[in-house]
């Protein structure tokens, strides 16, 4: 049977459980233990695949197609486990089967109520993880704050859970703040005092704290908080700001929280390995031999998390090439009021990441001509790559007002266009094309020269494609397709386009998918691997390294 670590978080939000939740995840995979994670979100969305950006950061997508919270991106690339949609639940899903089961007349005669019927929903919903095949520990992470009226269902389903489960299979981390007040020169410890108080109310206890804080505590401090919140003095963990996220483990792991968590858990586990997080992660993160400077443009930049995997991937890239890479985040409508040339000057790459809608795509259109045209390196990310589709077919192609019908439902030049399975789809919840598929990889091709592979799997989430029937044009002008997805007979057979370069360009890549969600810092994707080198090579005066310069054939779809 699986043991359950539950993690909530007092006293303010943005504390980084996600964070602590995934690093906890990779302490006790190093100790040999299996482990998964869940996110519980006490919003009523079925799933944030509807949410604005600016409401929710970046939604991650699994290798199942399930639209999911960014905090499964921190738990894949901690602990290498591959989420599915069963890793993220919101309280809009619990009710939503719930209420199915009502109408369906599987509580016939009964009343349903909070407590038991969605209570009981939450708990089927962690412990169907907890049952999965080998798992020793499942790290489940609570949304919000302790205190938010919506978080009580899950907090008291937390609390029944571990009842159940016993003393040794479960186990409550609690994720506070220690606010230095300048003023007094001191450290605050009744904010946390209060938030145990608050579980303590709803039944819970803390085992563990995490306390974050900006100054180291004394001993003094430690003492106090372990004897007003009723825990032991080795469980209460000072969780300092850090240089970098991926010191995180290490910070914990030098308190001996992996110990303690394991002698709550009634666990032996041999000493853990951290050697190559250490060596191929953090000290590459922290003394980078170059630095690089790629400028992501984007509509949401002034958010830190809605383009959080892609940063992510772009250092693991640096990673991979011993560089720092100094991301220059730029609003694409800037661009179209200064042009691209005044902001993107002495930028070594250029990458656009997913989107939706037509705002600041003719900004994002002009960054890519000017990659094009300085041979600056271009990694173009969904949306990116039909922006780029559109740019080469305006410019090289000539077909003026070429557009997505997305952003131009009227445009002469649909160069992308809706893919067939969606014609007709209204729905807006988890109906576009979502999860891993698999794509032939052209030989001789950047890509190619990347993964090293001809058949990779990417993951997905769009609704539009390539219009195969302006391909002959666009690779007559330069355009290679160097990956495609081979349509199934039933769906009518011929490809998709899934990967495009330019042939007459160091590194011009773009990619239907979201290869960002793959990349892992002791893996780092190929894609950005190659980028960030093909970006280095442009910072150091280098020319193209070599790859492909031929457009491969790509039978045209059936349209
Ligand atoms: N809006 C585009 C589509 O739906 C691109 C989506 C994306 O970038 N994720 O096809």
């Amino acid at each position: 049977m699986a043991k359950y670590i539950f993690v909530t978080g007092g006293v303010v939000s943005s504390l980084g459980k996600g964070i602590a939740s995934a690093s906890i995840g990779l302490l006790l995979k190093s100790r040999g233990l299996k482990v998964t994670l869940q996110k519980l979100d006490p919003y009523i969305n079925v799933d944030p695949g509807t949410m604005s950006p600016y409401q929710h950061g970046e939604v991650y997508v699994t290798e199942d197609g399930a639209e999911t919270d960014l905090d499964l991106g921190h738990y894949e690339r901690f602990t290498g486990q591959t989420m599915t949609k069963d890793n993220n639940v919101t309280a809009g899903r619990i009710y939503y089967s719930v209420i199915e089961k009502e109408r369906r007349g599987d509580y016939l005669g009964g009343t349903v109520q909070v407590v038991p019927h969605i209570t009981d929903e939450i708990k089927r919903a962690v412990k169907k993880v907890g049952e999965r095949e080998g798992v020793d520990v499942v790290i489940v992470e609570v949304g919000g704050t302790v205190g938010d009226i919506e978080g009580l269902p899950f907090l008291e389903a937390i609390r029944q859970l571990r009842n159940e489960v016993g003393r040794g299979n479960a186990l409550n981390v609690h994720l506070t703040l220690v606010p230095y007040i300048r003023a007094a020169d001191e450290l605050k410890t009744k904010p946390t005092q209060h938030s145990v108080g608050k579980l303590r109310e709803i039944g819970l206890a803390a085992d563990i704290l995490l306390c974050r804080t900006e100054k180291p505590f004394t001993e003094s401090v430690r003492q106090k908080i372990a004897q007003f919140c009723n825990v032991a003095p080795e469980a209460v963990i000072q969780a300092l700001d850090v240089k970098d996220v991926y010191e995180v483990p290490l910070m914990f792991s030098a308190q001996h929280l992996d110990d303690t968590i394991l002698r709550f858990l009634e666990l032996r586990r041999p000493a853990h390995d951290l050697a190559a997080w250490r060596a191929q992660v953090v000290e590459r993160a922290l003394h980078p031999k170059r630095r690089v400077t790629v400028a992501v443009v984007g509509k949401y930049i002034q958010l830190q998390d809605a383009y959080k995997s892609i940063y992510e991937a772009l250092r693991h890239g640096g990673l991979a090439n011993d560089a720092a890479v100094d991301v220059k985040r730029v609003d694409s409508e800037q661009i179209e009021k200064e042009g691209a040339a005044a902001v993107l000057d002495g930028v070594h790459g250029l990458l656009i990441p997913g989107g939706f809608g037509h705002r600041g795509i003719e900004g994002k259109l002009e960054a890519i001509r000017r990659a094009r045209e300085t041979r600056t390196p271009f990694l173009g990310i969904c949306l990116g790559m039909q922006c780029a589709v559109i740019e080469i077919a305006r410019d090289l192609c000539k077909l003026s007002g070429a557009n997505s019908t997305e952003f131009d439902p009227k445009t002469p030049h649909p160069v992308i266009a809706l893919l067939e399975e969606q014609q007709g789809v209204t729905a807006k919840g988890g109906t576009m094309r979502l999860g891993a598929s698999a794509c032939q990889v052209a030989k001789g091709t950047h890509a190619h020269h990347a993964y090293q592979r001809a058949e990779i799997a990417e993951r997905h989430r769009h609704r539009y494609e390539v219009n195969n029937r302006y391909l002959d044009r666009l690779t007559r002008a330069g355009l290679v397709v160097s990956g495609t997805y081979a349509l199934p007979r039933k769906a009518g057979g011929g490809t998709l386009v899934e990967i495009i370069e330019l042939s007459d360009h160091p590194w011009f890549v773009a990619g239907q998918f979201h290869p960002e969600f793959r990349s892992r810092p002791l893996e780092p994707h190929p894609l950005f691997r190659a980028f960030v080198e093909a970006c280095l090579n442009k910072a150091a005066g280098k020319g193209a390294p070599k790859a492909a310069r031929r457009s491969p054939r790509v039978r045209s779809a059936k349209r």
